[in-house]
């Protein structure tokens, strides 16, 4: 008797097949039709079974600012969008996730608190290659770097010597880099010459941070990740052009992922002077056909990864003036709905294609082998969906710590059911129902 069967549902497979999945210990022990009985029956027929999604990308901001969001809340709300496994950024925690003692305090925090399994990125800041090796010891997925300012100022820049050196090391333990590209000459000295009448103004903001900076930045990074024969992620790509510079670069021979984030596939910035604060991020939201360019890249295969880049902070923090306000969508629970509204409904994007996206290219790209696609032997993480239904998100429905999206009130089609981790539902019927459990994932030597 196994302990769980997923009865009837559509994988998300190559072919769609219908088929029953079978659970023991947390893992896929069987798939096919007409499974034996388990002591427990999960009824997924007219829903499709996609492997649990997995973000690559985003900010939880604990230990140290769980007044902005926190493991327990936002891997709440990742389940909620269908999400199993998340990779906690080096910041914005206090420590920063810099060296092996603050990746120990953030271990230890979200061992307590997630939901959800976690894995974690170490930082790459000027004076701490020396602690990589370290870092890579304890875990870590790879490493983030900026090459502008990150907002904190614990958390500087990376200067072109510390990115190299700080690639060569991570190519040396066999890890990514990962960069938040755009330039710090360009958007700095934009973002000096605005006026002070024009200091709050959304365009200004919009105006300092083109996307020309952010090709320059790929342009930098793709160079010397080459040189070093590193592997780099590009997170959140904002431009079709950067999307298509990066993908330049791998066609002569650099190992470069290229990741964007469902803000970016969804907002314009016109949605910015409509919105405010809450749709402030870096890079900013584009125009109309910078986004209808992205998503033409995407469609043909150069993008890898979606993730949200979730980036949450108090609402004192995301209202009043604009150019004071955070940076940072916090979106962590709609990622899977906007590429099933936008990407499946509007543009014909394959059900398998998401499911690369989310799911089966992080976990190639990062090295977890035993998540991302639904297979035999390969942990029972699921997000069941109802790929037909909509439904409008609501206040009441965010499962993290503000009800701060932009995309509240927005209709989706393609609903999440329910949510499994490791065979266990942590999500259904709109509610969380479980508490902690998540466990911490380290990516395999390779
Ligand atoms: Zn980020």
């Amino acid at each position: 008797m196994f302990d769980a069967v997923v009865r009837g549902g559509t994988l998300v497979t190559h072919g769609l097949p219908r088929a029953d999945v079978a659970i023991e210990d947390g893992k896929i022990v069987a798939i096919g039709p007409d499974l034996a009985g388990a002591e427990e029956e999960i009824d997924a027929r007219g829903l499709h079974v996609f492997p649990g999604l997995i973000d690559v990308h985003l900010h939880f901001n604990e230990p140290g600012r769980t007044d902005w969001e926190g493991a327990a809340t936002g891997s709440r709300a990742l389940a909620a969008g269908g999400g199993t496994l998340f990779f906690d950024m080096p910041l914005n925690s206090t420590p920063c996730t810099v060296n092996a003692d603050a990746f120990d305090r953030k271990h230890a925090a979200l061992a307590e608190a997630s939901v959800t399994d976690f894995a974690l990125w170490g930082g790459l800041i000027p004076g701490n290659v020396s602690e990589m090796a370290e870092l890579a010891d304890r875990g870590v997925v790879g490493f983030k770097a900026f090459l502008c300012d990150s907002g904190l100022p614990e958390f500087p820049r990376a200067d072109d010597l510390t990115l190299f050196e700080g690639l060569r090391e991570a190519a040396r333990l066999g890890l990514p880099v990962a960069v938040h590209a755009e330039s710090q000459e360009i958007t700095q000295g934009l973002g000096r010459r605005t006026v002070p009448g024009e200091r709050s103004s959304v365009r200004a903001f919009l105006a300092s941070r083109p996307v020309l900076a952010e090709l320059e930045a790929i342009q930098r990074a793709t160079f010397l990740a080459g040189e070093a024969g590193a592997k780099l992620h590009i997170v959140h790509v904002s431009s079709g052009r950067g999307v298509a510079l990066a993908a330049e670069a791998r066609a002569q021979g650099v190992d470069v992922s290229i990741e964007t984030c469902p803000h970016y596939l969804f907002f314009t910035e016109d949605d910015v002077e409509r919105l405010g604060a809450i749709a402030k991020c870096a890079p900013p939201l584009r125009n109309g056909g910078e986004q209808d360019s992205l998503w033409s890249q995407l469609l043909k295969g150069g993008v890898d990864i979606v993730a949200s880049d979730h980036s949450p902070a108090p609402p004192d923090m995301k209202s009043g003036d604009f150019a004071q306000a955070w940076g940072g969508i916090a979106g962590v629970q709609s990622t899977l709905s906007v590429m099933l509204d936008r990407g499946h409904h509007h543009r014909q994007l394959s059900l398998e294609r998401i499911s690369s996206l989310i799911a089966a290219e992080p976990a190639r790209r990062f090295r977890i082998p035993t998540k991302g696609s639904v297979a035999l032997g390969m942990d029972a993480d699921f997000a069941l969906v109802d790929v037909s239904r909509s439904t409008q998100l609501e206040p009441g429905q965010l499962k993290q710590r503000y009800a701060l999206s932009p995309y509240l009130g927005c209709t989706f089609r393609g609903c999440i059911e329910r949510t499994i981790r490791r065979g266990k539902t942590i999500f259904m019927s709109g509610d969380i129902i479980a508490r902690g459990g998540g466990n911490f994932v380290r990516p395999a030597r390779g």
